[in-house]
């Protein structure tokens, strides 16, 4: 693919005006507050609008939607037709995405961008009923955003008729060959003329990934830009390091200590949001959780919750956080590190948006150092860390004390899992400053001895000391830079 690719001119248009945009896109693009336009966008936006391929490397977060949105407008805007007959109106613009949300969000920008043209865009994807799909595809429509799987849904009806497709968008074209949609995108292609425009977008390029390209794209004009996070100063990143079993508390101790009324959580699996956001209402913290076992209608309402205030955890999954776009967001935790250091990224792509501040929180537990140090590697920086411990419950202290019997040093780290507690464990009523286990969210954290510091830390990877007590760390003494 290298020896047939072109690489992007090196100057690039400074101004939304300078890319030649139609007076109705920059219409649409300044009622959108938009004042200049981001790197991809002066890269992307010339090339396509000359009817050039692409391969995109970007992420989520660096304004790429409209890097493709804004061109592909401009292209078919010649041909927008007035009439309300639905045979005026083919299916000229397809965009695949891998999830509901990001199908649901960047239809939602065509929509913003396209206003003051008369095309007519919509969004299809699965989970929810066919019926007021196929209407809006039966009323015809130019340009149709949609999920794999319930796009094939159509074909095999005849509710849709990809004939005339004259431009094909796959955004985050990794992420869709991650959840198993070579197939589906393969039939779909099937469908489409093969004369046409192909815009490929990837956070990643993996093999994989550089063999749909070869099929699928012309002498593409390739297309980088860094993940905004590295490039903007914006995000503060902070790793605390702490055993496995007191996360929870600390993510507890953490939103209510600091008084945090938005915070994105993640976890790497569905079973973990779930119990995570459960655990957190159990604490007394209003949390929902959103991820792909849910149906839409929960997740939409789960994000509608968050987005509103009444919820002030969102615990997600990776694959679900996709389309999430929450103007400044201001804090992002994650509650386990990503296996994929570009999972990372992506996740803090929800916070320091448009300039606005954030804060990224990692907590670390031993297993995932290397993932963290993964993570620094792609950043190109070092993530400062703390070790953490939690204080002993005060029942346990005060029985140890009665016991007369000394704790093991290793122990003052790490408290018993729950589940070997037992079911009996009384559980404290909400909205009660003791957690049901015991911690009493009043009180601050404790460092770890001297010694169990030491010897947490000669196991991790040197990492910056600081003579400001830990609490201080945590409630935000120097999390906010
Ligand atoms: P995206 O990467 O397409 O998901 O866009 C990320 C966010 O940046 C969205 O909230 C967009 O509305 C916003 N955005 C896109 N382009 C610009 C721009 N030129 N100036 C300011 N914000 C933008």
């Amino acid at each position: 693919m290298t020896a047939n690719t072109d690489a992007a001119p090196s100057t690039f248009p400074a101004s939304f005006a300078d890319l030649g945009l139609l007076p109705e896109l920059l219409r649409a693009i300044s009622e959108q507050g938009y004042t200049e336009p981001t790197p991809i966008q002066r890269q992307a936006i010339p090339p396509v609008l000359s009817g050039r391929d692409i391969m995109g490397s970007a992420q989520t977060g660096t304004g790429k939607t409209a890097s493709f949105a804004l061109p592909i407008l401009q292209r078919l805007a010649p041909g927008a037709s007035a009439s309300p007959s639905p045979a005026r109106h083919p299916v000229r613009a397809l965009v695949l995405t891998p999830t509901r949300e990001l199908a649901v969000q960047v239809e939602a920008s065509f929509q913003a961008y396209g206003r003051h043209v008369p095309l007519r865009t919509t969004v299809v994807y699965g989970g929810v009923d066919m019926d007021p799909q196929i209407k809006a595809l039966h009323a015809g429509v130019e340009i149709v955003v949609a999920t794999p799987g319930r796009l094939l849904d159509h074909v095999r009806n005849k509710t849709v008729n990809l004939g005339r497709v004259e431009v094909l968008v796959l955004d985050e074209a990794d992420r869709m060959l991650d959840m198993g949609f070579l197939p589906d995108i393969k039939r779909i292609l099937a469908q489409i003329p093969k004369q046409r425009q192909n815009l490929l977008f990837s956070a990643t390029f993996s093999d994989d990934i550089r063999g749909l390209a070869d099929e699928l794209l012309n002498r593409p004009v390739l297309i980088a830009v860094a993940p905004r996070n590295t490039a903007a100063e914006t995000v503060t990143h902070q790793a605390y390091l702490m055993s496995g079993e007191d996360k929870r508390r600390a993510l507890a101790h953490l939103v209510q200590t600091r008084d945090l009324r938005q915070v994105l959580v993640f976890t790497r699996t569905r079973l973990g949001a779930n119990r995570l956001a459960r655990a957190l209402e159990r604490d007394g913290i209003d949390a929902t959780a959103i991820h792909s076992n849910r149906t839409q209608a929960e997740r939409e309402k789960a994000l509608a919750d968050f987005k509103s205030g009444s919820v002030r955890v969102l615990v997600a999954t990776d694959v679900a956080s996709r389309g999430i776009d929450i103007e400044e967001l201001p804090i992002v935790v994650n509650y386990e590190l990503p296996h994929s250091p570009e999972d990372y990224v992506h996740r803090i792509g929800r916070t320091g948006r448009a300039g606005s501040s954030g804060e990224a929180i990692s907590l670390v537990e031993p297993d995932e150092h290397k993932l963290l140090a993964d993570i620094e590697r792609l950043l190109k920086r070092s993530i400062p860390r703390e070790t953490l411990a939690l204080a002993e419950s005060r029942e346990r202290r005060e029985g140890t004390r009665r016991e007369g019997a000394r704790r093991p040093e290793t122990n003052r780290i790490s408290e018993p899992r729950r589940a070997e507690r037992g079911a009996s464990t009384p559980r404290a009523p909400k909205p009660s400053v003791i957690a049901a286990d015991g911690f009493d969210f009043t009180k601050p954290y404790e460092p770890a001895s001297a010694g169990t510091s030491s010897e947490q830390s000669s196991k991790q990877p040197p990492h910056r000391t600081r003579g400001t007590p830990q609490t201080a760390v945590l409630l935000g003494g120097h999390g906010t830079k």
